[in-house]
């Protein structure tokens, strides 16, 4: 049992996927401070696994992800109703196992607390149980705000980790497979195969609703198994999400949500890729940024997150008409063209790095979703 008080010189709240790196890259690039987190949870960075694209990451933050990738394709297939393509890029994923392992070979065990935390103020995060870590620096890194002063739509998900005997045959990734029924709004499945015989697959929607029916997406993942010619013998390891899509919202309400005058990180902060409700790309760039200047004040913190979502407004106009325009069962039409521009301006968009030639192309040309109901969606579902 640590003392009633602990000091250090940065404390993080939650040790999830923002907080792990944040922690790991200042171990890296600033070893001399005493970086702390406390996390809920048994284990660190919950129970996911999470993949990225390389163009995700700058090259210069790789050093940060690198020793996390579990798995790393060359490529990776999407398939529509009117378009199969193969598109080289180098695609990884990573797992909470490997995130919570490598955090522990890293930092010395009294740098991380199990505990609960109640109240986080600039200086000093109270536990559950009434013992506090002062800090120079304190970082909130314990998911997501309040998600009512947001306009969003949902990607939900449930995924399997499944094995098949004799293997399954997939060489690379399917990152989207659209050819399944259209259920629930947008729905595609994700096959990752992790080895011969294991592939991890994920059945997704884009959908008007947070409501995830695991049971029924349960039986559709394994009749999507069973249609591939896949023997499996049931599922192994699960998990669910369900992610917000941002259309728009007041950010200012969303970052007081969670209290004013502190630093924030990760979901907590708002940062992420809008259409995908992707987070990691700019965890890693705001952990490698804190490594780089680890005397950031919250207003610093505060003032980055607001400009991210500034320049996030295009993604959030995309949801507009994603949600908006596009009839439920016809979203994936949106995607299907998206996916025949340029390899290049596809792996920008992921990344919410896109040009403004990339911007204008995506807009161009035989609009997928009916135009006025595109200009209404515009007008009546974004603030
Ligand atoms: C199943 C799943 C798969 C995903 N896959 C991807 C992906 O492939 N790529 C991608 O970019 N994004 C992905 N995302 C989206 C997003 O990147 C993740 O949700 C990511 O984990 C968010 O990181 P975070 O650190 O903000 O929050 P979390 O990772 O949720 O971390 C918050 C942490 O705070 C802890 N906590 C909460 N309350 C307290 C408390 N009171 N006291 C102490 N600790 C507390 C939690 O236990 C948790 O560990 C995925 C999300 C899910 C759910």
């Amino acid at each position: 049992m640590p003392d009633a008080t602990t000091h250090c010189d940065i404390a993080i709240a939650g040790g999830g996927l923002a907080g792990c790196l944040i922690a790991l890259a200042l171990a890296e690039r600033q070893p001399q401070l005493d970086v702390r987190i406390v996390e809920t949870g048994a284990a660190l960075g919950g129970n996911h696994v999470w993949s990225f694209f390389d163009s995700d990451v700058a090259e210069a933050d790789r050093w940060l992800i690198t020793p996390l990738i579990v798995h790393q394709w060359q490529d990776y297939d999407v398939l529509f109703p009117k378009l199969k393509r193969t598109m080289s890029a180098t695609y990884n994923s990573i797992t909470s196992d490997r995130l919570d392992a490598y955090v522990r070979q890293v930092l010395p065990a009294e740098r991380i607390i199990c505990a609960d935390v109640k109240d986080v103020t600039p200086d000093r995060i109270t536990l559950g149980d009434g013992r506090t870590v002062t800090a120079r620096l304190t970082i909130d890194a314990r998911g997501g705000g309040d998600l009512s002063t947001l306009k969003l739509g949902w990607q939900k998900f449930v995924g399997q980790k499944v094995h098949v005997p004799g293997g399954h045959g997939l060489t690379r990734p399917i990152v989207m497979d659209a050819t399944v029924d259209q259920i629930d709004g947008y729905r595609f499945v994700y096959c990752l195969p992790f080895d011969a015989e294991t592939v991890f697959i994920e059945d997704t929607y884009y959908s008007d609703t947070p409501d995830l029916d695991v049971p029924a997406i349960r039986e559709r993942i394994i009749a999507y198994a069973a249609a591939k010619g896949w023997q499996t013998n049931g599922g192994g390891h699960e998990e669910t999400g369900v992610l917000p899509v941002i259309i728009g919202g007041d950010f200012d309400a969303y970052w007081r949500s969670t209290g004013s005058g502190i630093a924030k990180a990760g979901i907590r902060s708002g940062m992420c890729q809008p259409t995908t409700g992707y987070t990691l790309p700019d965890a890693v760039r705001l952990a490698a940024r804190i490594a780089a200047h680890p005397d950031m004040t919250p207003a610093q913190f505060e003032a980055l997150a607001r400009r991210h979502w500034k320049a996030r407004g295009y993604y959030r106009l995309l949801d507009t008409m994603l949600f908006g325009a596009a009839v439920p069962n016809q979203r994936y039409r949106i995607f299907e063209r998206f996916y025949g521009l340029s390899a290049s301006l596809i792996e920008r968009f992921y990344a919410g790095q896109s040009t403004l030639l990339d911007k204008a192309r995506i807009l161009t040309g035989k609009p997928p979703v009916p135009i006025v109901r595109a200009i209404r969606a515009i007008w009546g579902l974004r603030k």
